[in-house]
C-alpha cells in the first residue's frame, strides 16, 4: 500500500511530494509523520481528503522538533517500540524559522529523524527567499538577486555531532533511501537534508525537476555525503563534474546572475569539492 498516495493537493512536478514519497518507501507504516506549516502540510491534505496513510500531526512553523520529541515521549511513556517519529520540515522550518526547535531536539540528541525537504525558497508563502536560497537568486524579495549566500545545514547540524547525518537529492532516491534506513535503524538524533526543487520557484518546467535535482549533483554544487561519528562518506560522485553554468542557466531565478556571479560559483565549488573528497574519501561508515 502507497503510505502517502498519489492524487496529493501538490503541484504536478513538485518536487516535495516526490521527495515524501521515496521516503515512504524507506519508513514504512509504523511512521509518525510531524510537519510544521510548508507546502507539505498542504499538500498532504488533512481530515477525509489527506494523501497519508500513516499518523501525521501538524504542528506550528517554530517547533515541528519540538513536538516529535514530545511524541517520542508519549510513545515510550506508553511502552511502545518500534515506531519510528519523524519531523518533516522545509528549509523554513529548519534553517530559519524552526531553527531553535531542531538546535535544541539535537543537543538533547532525542530519538527522531529531522529531514529538511529543501526548495531553497519559502514556496507555502510565495517564494520568498530564506536562509537557504541561493545567492543571486531571484525571489519577489530579492528582485535584484539575493546579496548573500545560504547557510550550510548540513554544516550547521554536523556541529551538533547527531548521531547519523546525510544529503540526498530526489534524483537519486536509491541512495536516499538507503539513507533513510540507516537512519531509522540508528537510536538518537538524525538529520538528512534532501534537496527537492520547486519549479514554480525556480522557473523551470515541471517536467524538469529531477532533472534539476540530478544536475546540482553532477556539477558539484549539491554534495551526497553521509556522516557518522564524525566520519565523512561520499555516497555519490560525479565520474566528470559539469559546469555549474549548465545549472544557473536553465533556471529562471538565475536571470540577474552576472557572468563574474558564475565563475565565483563554480570556484567555490571546485574547492568545497576538492576539501570534500580530500576529507571524506570513500571510506564505508561503521
Ligand atoms: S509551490 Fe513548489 S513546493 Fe509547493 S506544492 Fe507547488 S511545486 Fe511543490
Amino acid at each position: 500500500m502507497d503510505l502517502f498516495t498519489g492524487g496529493h493537493s501538490g503541484c504536478r512536478g513538485c518536487g516535495a511530494a516526490i521527495a515524501m514519497r521515496q521516503a515512504m518507501q524507506a519508513l514504512g507504516p509504523r511512521t509518525i509523520m510531524v510537519i510544521p506549516a510548508s507546502c507539505m502540510a498542504t499538500i498532504g491534505g488533512s481530515g477525509l481528503k489527506t494523501a497519508w496513510n500513516i499518523p501525521f500531526y501538524h504542528s506550528l512553523f517554530a517547533c515541528a522538533p519540538a513536538v516529535a520529541s514530545g511524541v517520542r515521549a508519549a510513545l515510550e511513556i506508553r511502552g511502545i517500540e518500534g515506531v519510528k517519529v519523524v519531523s518533516w520540515a522545509g528549509d523554513a522550518g529548519t534553517a530559519d524559522i524552526g531553527f531553535q526547535a531542531l538546535s535544541g531536539a539535537a543537543e538533547r540528541n532525542e530519538d527522531i529523524i529531522h529531514v529538511c525537504y529543501d526548495n531553497e525558497t519559502y514556496m507555502n508563502t510565495g517564494g520568498q527567499a530564506g536562509g537557504t536560497t541561493p545567492l543571486s537568486a531571484w525571489t519577489p524579495d530579492t528582485p535584484a538577486g539575493k546579496p548573500t549566500k545560504p547557510k550550510d545545514m548540513p554544516a550547521l547540524m554536523a556541529a551538533h555531532r547527531p548521531e547519523y547525518l546525510a544529503t540526498a537529492s530526489i534524483a537519486y532516491p536509491r541512495d536516499f533511501i538507503e539513507k533513510l534506513k540507516r537512519a531509522a535503524e540508528v537510536k538518537g538524533f538524525c538529520y538528512l537534508h534532501v534537496l527537492a526543487p520547486c519549479h514554480r520557484g525556480w522557473g523551470i518546467r515541471e517536467e524538469e525537476t529531477v532533472e534539476m535535482a540530478r544536475l546540482a549533483v553532477e556539477c558539484g554544487l549539491w554534495i551526497l555525503y553521509e556522516e557518522r561519528q564524525g566520519r565523512q562518506r561520499l555516497t555519490v560522485v560525479p565520474e566528470k563534474r559539469l559546469p555549474v553554468r549548465e545549472y544557473i542557466l536553465r533556471q529562471q531565478r538565475f536571470r540577474e546572475c552576472r557572468e563574474e556571479d558564475i565563475e565565483a560559483l563554480q570556484a567555490e565549488v571546485d574547492q568545497r569539492w576538492q576539501r570534500m573528497a580530500a576529507g571524506a574519501g570513500g571510506e564505508e561508515l561503521g
